[in-house]
């Protein structure tokens, strides 16, 4: 093996490590959350594990699914919800303020990620074309 399959394999391991930072996961499980998160309810229950997952921050709330998220959910300050006063506490009724919201973690997750990478090696990854589109999906260009 040479320094240039080397570093190809090293690009493909980090490509598909930041690939992988955009799946949401159970936060207890870990187990890829792959269905549609959004449906109207900010509790949600891992299918895997059934602990209670907040949508807003993806806190894991306890063993009793959504019900353990209530009082979580009320309180988060990821909530963009909260604004529209108690009636509202548990629903999140914009899937853009979702969407958002998990993008803001998504970043944060993926910008610490590459942060690590050696630079010399940082410049290909984040120039492959296959993630600069979800690069740019989550506010990194
Ligand atoms: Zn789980
Ligand atoms: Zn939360």
């Amino acid at each position: 093996m040479d320094f240039g399959d080397l570093l190809e394999e090293a690009i493909e391991k980090h490509i598909r490590n930041i690939l992988n930072l955009f799946t949401d996961k159970c936060p207890h499980c870990k187990i890829a959350m792959t269905e549609e998160l959004w449906t109207g309810c900010a509790a949600l229950t891992c299918t895997n594990c059934r602990h209670g997952i907040c949508l807003w921050c993806f806190a894991d709330c306890g063993t009793n699914g959504n019900y353990s998220a209530y009082p979580h959910v009320e309180r988060c300050s990821h909530n963009k919800n909260l604004r529209f006063g108690y009636r509202r506490r548990f629903i999140a009724d914009d899937i853009n303020d979702v969407t958002r919201t998990r993008n803001e973690f998504k970043r944060e997750r993926v910008q610490a990620y590459i942060a690590t990478i050696l630079e010399a090696t940082r410049v290909l990854v984040v120039s492959d074309e296959r993630i600069i589109p979800e690069l740019r999906m989550i506010g990194i260009n």
